[in-house]
This record gives C-alpha cells, sequence and structure tokens, in this order.
C-alpha cells in the first residue's frame, strides 16, 4: 500500500566555507518521502540543535569525523515525534532523539536513536542541558576537571549550552566559578541568575586584567570551550596541578591555516611542565556515550528541582538553522540555541 505522500525539506552544504559560513553555503530542497520499509520509522523534526561542531562537518580538512559531503543533508542532532514505524521498538507518538540532521522529516532504522527521558519540562532539553551539550559540561567537569571545594573554576561561553552548566555544577561542587561572555547582558544573566561568583566581559579593553582581579587565589579548573585571546589570559593564572579539559576552541573554528601572531606554543608548553598541569582534549560520545545512564539520573533532578538553571535561544522555522548556525559563531545566541521545527 502506498502512503500519503509527505515533502520533506531539508537544509544541504552547496559549498564549503572560506572562513566564516555563508548563506551561500547552504541550499534549501524539497524531496518527497520514500515509503517505509519493515524495519523503519518515518519522523518528523520537533527541535533540531544547532552546535559549534557542525563548522568542523562543513569542511574537509582532517578531523574527528567525516565531513558532509556536498549536496547532502547537513548533520545535526535533532528531538523527533514517531510519525509512522515499521520497527517494533517504536510506536507513533514516541519522543526520540537521533542524528537526524537539518530535515523536517526522516526516515531511521531506530539503531542509534535514543528515547528523550521521561518528565522533562520541555523535549528540546533532551538536546540541550539534558543532552549532547549537558553530557559534554557534566562529564569532562566531573572526570577530567575532578573539581575539589574551595578550588577556583574558569569557563568562558559561560551563558552557552555548555559553559552554563560546567559553572552551575561546579558551583554544586563548592568551587568558586568565574565565567567568561560576550557583552554586558550575558554577564549579568550569568551571576544574577546563574549564580557565578563573577563573570568577565571577554569584549572588554582591559580584559586579562579584570580577569585577573576575579581570580584572585589563581585557576585550578579553566574549562575550554573558545581558545584565542580568553586561553592567553587564563595561561598565566594557572595553579599548581590545574587541570585543562580541552574541549572546544570556537574562536578558530572560522580560521584558516595558522593563526597569525606570536607563536604560544613553547609558553603552553613551559607552563603545563612547571605548573605540572595536565589538559586534556575529549569528544564526548567516545568518552562518555557509554555513561548516558549516569549522567541524566545525576543531570535529571538537578535540572528539575531548579539547581541547574538553563536558557534556549529558539529559533522558529527550518529555513532560519543557516543565519541562526551563522550567529553562533559570532555570539549572537543567547542560550542553547535550537530551531523549533514542527510543533508536537
Ligand atoms: P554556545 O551555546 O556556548 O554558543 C557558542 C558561544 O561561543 C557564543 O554564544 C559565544 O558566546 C562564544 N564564542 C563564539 N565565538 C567566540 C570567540 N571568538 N571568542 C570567545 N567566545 C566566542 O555553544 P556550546 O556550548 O554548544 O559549545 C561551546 C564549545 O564547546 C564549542 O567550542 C564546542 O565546539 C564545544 N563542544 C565540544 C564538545 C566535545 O565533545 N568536545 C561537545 C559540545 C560542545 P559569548 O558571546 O559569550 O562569547
Amino acid at each position: 500500500m502506498t502512503q500519503e505522500l509527505i515533502l520533506n525539506q531539508r537544509i544541504v552544504l552547496a559549498s564549503r566555507p572560506n572562513g566564516a559560513p555563508t548563506p551561500e553555503n547552504f541550499r534549501l530542497e524539497r524531496e518527497a518521502l520514500p515509503d517505509l520499509e519493515d524495519g523503519q520509522v518515518q519522523l518528523r523534526t520537533l527541535y533540531l540543535s544547532l552546535d559549534p561542531y557542525m563548522r568542523g562537518r562543513m569542511s574537509d580538512a582532517p578531523s574527528y569525523a567525516d565531513p558532509v559531503e556536498i549536496d547532502a543533508v547537513m548533520e545535526g542532532g535533532a528531538v523527533s515525534v514517531v510519525e509512522q514505524s515499521r520497527n517494533p521498538n517504536y510506536k507513533p507518538g514516541d519522543l526520540v532523539v537521533g542524528q537526524t540532521g537539518w530535515q523536517t522529516h526522516s526516515i531511521s532504522d531506530g539503531a542509534l536513536l535514543q528515547a528523550v527521558p521521561k518528565g522533562l519540562p520541555s523535549e528540546s532539553m533532551a538536546v540541550g542541558v539534558l543532552g549532547m551539550p549537558g553530557m559534554t559540561a557534566y562529564m569532562g567537569l566531573m572526570d577530567i576537571g575532578k573539581p575539589k571545594a574551595g578550588e577556583t573554576l574558569v569557563v568562558a561561553a559561560a551563558s552557552g549550552a555548555v559553559g552554563s552548566v560546567v559553572g552551575q555544577v561546579a558551583k554544586l561542587q563548592g568551587l568558586r566559578v568565574v565565567g567568561v561572555a560576550g557583552g554586558a547582558d550575558k554577564c549579568r544573566y550569568v551571576v544574577d541568575e546563574l549564580g557565578f561568583d563573577a563573570c568577565i566581559d571577554h569584549k572588554s579593553e582591559n580584559f586579562a586584567e579584570e580577569l585577573k582581579q576575579a581570580c584572585g587565589d589563581g585557576i585550578d579548573i579553566y574549562f575550554e570551550l573558545v581558545g584565542g585571546k580568553v586561553f592567553d589570559a587564563v595561561l598565566p593564572l594557572l595553579n599548581p596541578r590545574a587541570r585543562i579539559p580541552l574541549c572546544g576552541v570556537i574562536a578558530q573554528y572560522n580560521a584558516q591555516g595558522v593563526a597569525e601572531g606570536e607563536n604560544k606554543l613553547p609558553l603552553l608548553m613551559r607552563t603545563l611542565l612547571t605548573k605540572r598541569a595536565l589538559m586534556q582534549g575529549f569528544i564526548v560520545y567516545e568518552a562518555y556515550g557509554h555513561r548516558r545512564d549516569e549522567f541524566i539520573t545525576a543531570m535529571l533532578p538537578l535540572v528539575t528541582d531548579g539547581k541547574v538553571k538553563f536558557r534556549e535561544d529558539v529559533v522558529d522555522g527550518l529555513e532560519q538553522a543557516p543565519e541562526a548556525f551563522i550567529g553562533l559563531l559570532e555570539g549572537r545566541n543567547f542560550g542553547k540555541l535550537v530551531i523549533k521545527v514542527s510543533n508536537a
């Protein structure tokens, strides 16, 4: 039996960016969805997550994951509802998370889908504070950062998806937490709403000096999300045996080739040696995918009890995804960036 024709809208990679992505690097297409085969489910996207790693997938430079091919659907995680199922593990109405891409509908064999945890105040949290970014923050902090009460932690992109959770969980562990964010509004939110002890604006002319003043006892954990001038300002403030979970360097994602200016590598190596500091890179699903249950068990009550707060920047409509993504790399988002693709 042939099913009703469903038109899928999808955003594909039209060309690879040189430097910052532009709208011309993306193309919106429409296609009819094929009929379901045995074992498959048909999904309708509710919330598409936009994340900085997608910039890496647009480039064919060597990385830990394959690039998106030209003319292929942009990669991305999303919360979806099962609309039709020929898979015994799923029924219409089930809510799932999966790497289903920048599109309104998708077809899956179900193998890599995860159920949205029950009892969430909003489904979009499954790609935010209770999804990939939250897990990155929690596991990277606890496993590599190894926080101890009384220590000082610094994290940039502090109002964003990962940084906001890093700082709040560190506060719950009894640390002094200093955030870094772009602009007065974000800094105010980080201190007043999220409860950080201080937040320094990286756009300030005296940024490095202000960070030093805010970290009177030095820095024991620097949760690295941005690189660039924030890292330069942090380096001289590191305490002996500091830990640096190396999670992201968003300030460098649009860079072409090697950054200009002074070579900081000798200083970095000398600092790591003399401070006996640990710097460890990690990719969340590779390092911690098998510990998702542990993360959900720890984080769900913190979120539902209001001990970990979160902010979402919700943009309406799949066609807005390219512009919203370009803005993410410029710091225009305020909170976890998601695209609302359709209603539940
Ligand atoms: P956010 O929600 O924090 O959004 C990105 C933010 O980065 C912007 O809002 C902006 O905040 C900040 N930013 C952008 N450009 C710069 C710049 N040049 N200098 C300083 N800050 C900048 O994103 P996420 O929380 O999702 O991601 C944060 C980092 O974590 C990224 O580097 C990402 O790649 C990494 N990550 C790594 C994972 C892993 O497995 N290793 C998994 C998930 C994320 P502001 O305006 O405050 O500067």
